[in-house]
């Protein structure tokens, strides 16, 4: 398996999963792998399809998707097709044909195709080893992308073991639920699978919050300070994606636009700029990223917060997956709760549904929201927050992310706290943050004035700290529980469940400021800058590995990778990935047995480009 690994992938070893995975598959046992996005589950089930006698069918969701995966297999030397509504009636009968002769190690299908008369034909005589089902959970109701066409997969397989020939059937998807994954067992006829969800870090991945004053202004200053280096900018409104777009491109920025109110040739256009890397920058609303394999994404910057953890840790997770180090910046500020808020009160797919249901799933929603504000606002390692909430408990911070990176100073905020809390007493619990925060500061706001709030004990309590300060504390008394907010379309300040913690003497409330070091100050920008000037200092991709030679020479690498890529049609990191550049540069091989040694050079593409590259690294 390994030597197959070396030979068409170019890569030395398994990742973390995928040996057990193939492991199984190979001895003839169902597998569900549960890996996050990037971890490499394709490689799961094409090893096996290349090691096994046959042919491996892949239900795959999606046309672009397909259309990846099938072009970077060819490129590695490996015979592939895909079979989906983008071909014409001919191409579809001429692709058949060729997989009837049995010259394709693996097919791509799309599920509603599973139950056609052509599929039907082609399966009776054909030696199928292996059905591997990408995005798994879109078999699942549970899941977002439900789609019907997947429950064709268990009847399918089960016409082929009806004749005593059942293929092994392995599942994957990046959805780890409970009900998801019971229903994928069920759903897809997996037989007593072996389950494997590998670790949900993403070690290449760096994380970073900021709350810089001006986001136009932090999020300019970020991308110019990647420029060449492709990202992706997540905004939560088509509006927001409009008006960072164009801001990004009159400040010359190559930068395409991406959402659902345009026209899908505008929409396929932009999206193909982007994956051939002419327009390295996309800015985009959570529409854009399924079925994007784009492994060369150095930073995906979200302009806002977006409304779960789960949405978040999938559309940062399109950083990096090529495993070279990237970054996962989110720029927030407080009114990205409220926004968020109402886009989930008034979310179209919910106007079907009961009131019941409706209250039901918007609580969820809430809460889900909550815990995104607390990632946004947590002083803590970030890293070691997002990989709690997905359940693998660790207690270490990872030294490798903006706030174990920050220069932190603790404050004992007790007393704040309590006077915070008191006030929200005072005012009968029945107010928001901001009345509360203007109670305790002393404002003559209209509001303040009618209810005669500035006859309370708490009125002007706290007039000497700055509202910024303020609002952390109210933060840190939320992550406590002891405030909630409520869920209403004007959330209340309430006391939460543990109030009765700041009665005891021996209890520290405390907040975290950062310790701005003056020449790095991020002034009105941020510290978005400063995330922006560490990735150039310490080289986002080569981790610090490149010296000034190395990233003139990873420069050329590039160009020569572009211009490659052109001849071909082919995106640039279906050629090499932009690790593979990085392991050049550094092993700067002369020869091309020596260029077998880096990472990501197989066989079928050393004869291709070994030589171009070669001469390219002679001539620096
Ligand atoms: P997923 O489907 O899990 O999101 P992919 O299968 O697209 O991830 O793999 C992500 C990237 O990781 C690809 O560029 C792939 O070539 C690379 N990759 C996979 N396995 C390995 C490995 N063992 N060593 C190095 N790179 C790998």
């Amino acid at each position: 398996m390994k030597q197959l690994l070396k030979q068409y992938f170019g890569y030395d070893d398994f990742r973390p999963g995928q040996k057990k995975l193939i492991d199984s598959i190979m001895a003839g046992r169902d597998v569900l792998g549960i890996m996050p996005t990037g971890a490499g589950k394709s490689i799961c089930y094409q090893i096996p399809a290349l090691a096994m006698d046959g042919t491996a069918v892949v239900v795959s969701p999606l046309i672009s998707l397909m259309k990846d995966q099938v072009t970077a297999l060819n490129q590695a030397g490996i015979h592939a097709a895909y079979i989906n509504s983008s071909l014409t009636e001919n191409q579809i009968c001429l692709a058949f044909a060729n997989a009837r002769q049995g010259r394709y190690k693996i097919i791509y299908i799309a599920p509603e195709r599973l139950d056609t008369p052509q599929f039907y034909e082609y399966s009776e005589m054909a030696d199928i080893a292996l059905v591997a089902v990408d995005e798994a959970h879109c078999v699942s109701q549970w899941g977002q992308d439900f789609r019907p066409g997947y429950l064709n997969v268990a009847a399918f397989v089960g016409r082929l073991e009806e004749k005593g020939r059942r293929p092994v059937l392995c599942a994957f998807t990046a959805t780890a639920t409970k009900e998801v994954k019971d229903d994928m067992i069920c759903m897809l006829g997996l037989k007593d699978p072996n389950v494997l969800v590998t670790g949900f870090d993403r070690e290449n991945l760096y994380f970073a919050v900021e709350r810089p004053k001006d986001k136009m202004k932090a999020a300019l200053g970020y991308v110019t300070s990647h420029a060449g280096e492709s990202g992706i900018v997540y905004c939560n409104t088509r509006a927001s994606v409009e008006e960072v777009c164009d801001m990004l491109v009159e400040h010359g920025v190559p930068a395409a636009r991406y959402h659902a109110g345009m026209s899908n040739e505008e929409r396929m256009e932009n999206q193909d700029d982007f994956i051939f890397d002419r327009k390295p920058v996309i800015v985009a609303t959570n529409a854009f990223g399924m079925g994007i394999d784009k492994s060369n994404v150095r930073y995906v910057l979200h302009f806002n917060m977006p409304q779960s953890m789960e949405n978040y840790y999938q559309e940062a997770g399109r950083a990096g997956r090529d495993g070279a180090a990237a970054q996962c910046l989110l720029l927030y500020a407080p009114k990205d709760t409220a926004t968020n808020r109402f886009l989930l009160e008034n979310k179209e797919s919910k106007k079907e549904m009961t009131e019941d249901e409706r209250k039901e799933i918007l609580e969820r929603d809430l809460q889900r929201l909550k815990v995104m504000t607390f990632y946004s606002t947590t002083k803590e390692c970030l890293r070691k927050y997002i990989l709690n909430y997905f359940g693998e408990t660790t207690h270490c911070d990872c030294h490798n992310c903006g706030n174990c990176d920050a220069d932190f100073e603790k404050h004992d905020v007790t007393e704040l706290g309590r006077q915070v809390v008191n006030c929200v007493y005072e005012v009968r619990q029945r107010f928001g943050i901001n009345i509360v925060l203007g109670v305790l500061r002393g404002s003559k706001n209209a509001k303040i004035v009618r209810y005669g709030f500035e006859g309370l004990k708490t009125y002007g309590k706290l007039a000497d700290y700055a509202e910024s300060t303020l609002r952390q504390v109210i933060d840190a008394l939320l992550q406590e529980d002891i405030l909630i907010q409520t869920a209403d379309r004007y959330p209340v300040l309430c006391l939460g469940n543990s109030y009765g913690k700041l009665k005891d003497e021996q209890y520290q409330l405390t907040i975290k400021t950062e310790v701005r070091k003056s020449t790095e100050s991020g002034g009105a920008a941020g510290t978005g800058e400063r995330v922006g000037a560490k990735g150039k200092a310490k080289g986002t991709l080569g981790k610090g590995a490149l010296d000034d030679a190395g990233f003139a020479l990873f420069e050329q690498l590039r160009q020569k990778r572009l211009a490659l890529a052109k001849e071909e049609r082919v995106p640039p990191y279906i050629v090499f990935s932009d690790k593979t550049l990085v392991d050049m540069c550094l092993k700067r091989p002369r020869t091309l047995e020596e260029m077998l040694e880096v990472s990501g050079v197989g066989t079928s593409k050393l004869v291709k480009y070994g030589e171009a590259f070669l001469q390219v690294i002679k001539g620096a």
